[in-house]
């Protein structure tokens, strides 16, 4: 176990003490929680995805390929999203992401690794898309890669965060036209290895035009990577 891993368990486990001792509000509805930083009604009462184009996880009753991902489809060969990015989950993530609540790392690996632990295959690495030094001295942590960290545990798969680097600091997507979005990201990632084993999943925080994660996958195949999938803890549902 690393230093890094031993201290996150360390936290976690005072975190739970602590909990137990003074317990907090939830933060969607404001009863009193002892583990989780949400209470049971609310987390059963999340936006779950549920069925989806399996390439890129729009949200699809039928749960086959999309329209798009069949005229076009993206790098990586399967997407998994547990939400859509909506209501109490865009709270949820603000508030792991901007105010470091970091207790809904756990909270959300728990929950994808109940959908996921199922699965016949896993895959060999769990890589989180990384952030540029400049956003991680300002932001203080990489969420993806808390999740990722938890999630390899509990599907024990190893979590490989040096793998990928992001090399370009690309502006905030969000303050980008849909075009100019693809162009952003051309060239921001970089693969340190050349032994890539053949199943790869990155895991990122939000799903919302997928060219951030499409541009990681990308990366990784050129890399030899034969299967990525990308795991988000949500999928925003927009039209462009
Ligand atoms: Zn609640
Ligand atoms: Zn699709």
């Amino acid at each position: 176990m690393t230093v890094m891993a031993k201290f996150s368990t360390l936290t976690h486990r005072a975190l739970e003490l602590y909990r137990k001792v003074f317990p907090i509000p939830c933060l969607l509805c404001g009863l009193a929680t002892e583990r989780d930083p949400l209470c049971q009604a609310c987390i059963a009462d999340l936006a779950y995805l549920g069925p989806a184009c399996p390439r890129c996880a729009l949200p699809l009753q039928t749960g086959q390929i999309c329209g798009q991902c069949l005229r076009a489809p993206p790098p990586q060969h399967l997407s998994f999203s547990l939400f859509r990015y909506q209501g109490g989950i865009r709270r949820c993530i603000t508030g792991f992401k901007f105010h470091q609540q970091l207790a809904f790392a756990h909270l959300f690996a728990n929950l994808m690794s109940e959908q996921l632990q199922h699965r016949e295959k896993l895959p060999d690495y769990l890589i989180p898309v990384p952030l540029h030094a400049m956003r991680l001295r300002r932001r203080g942590f990489n969420q993806s890669l808390e999740v990722a960290r938890q999630l390899g545990k509990l599907l024990n798969i190893d979590c490989r965060p040096d793998l990928l680097r992001r090399i370009k600091a690309t502006r905030a997507q969000s303050d980008l036209k849909f075009r100019q979005r693809k162009a952003n990201l051309r060239g921001a990632f970089q693969c340190s290895s050349t032994k890539l084993p053949e199943h790869i999943a990155l895991l990122d925080d939000v799903m919302t035009s997928g060219h951030t994660s499409a541009e990681a996958a990308k990366t990784l195949l050129n890399q030899g990577a034969k299967c990525v999938e990308v795991w988000t803890i949500a999928r925003a549902i927009r039209h462009y």
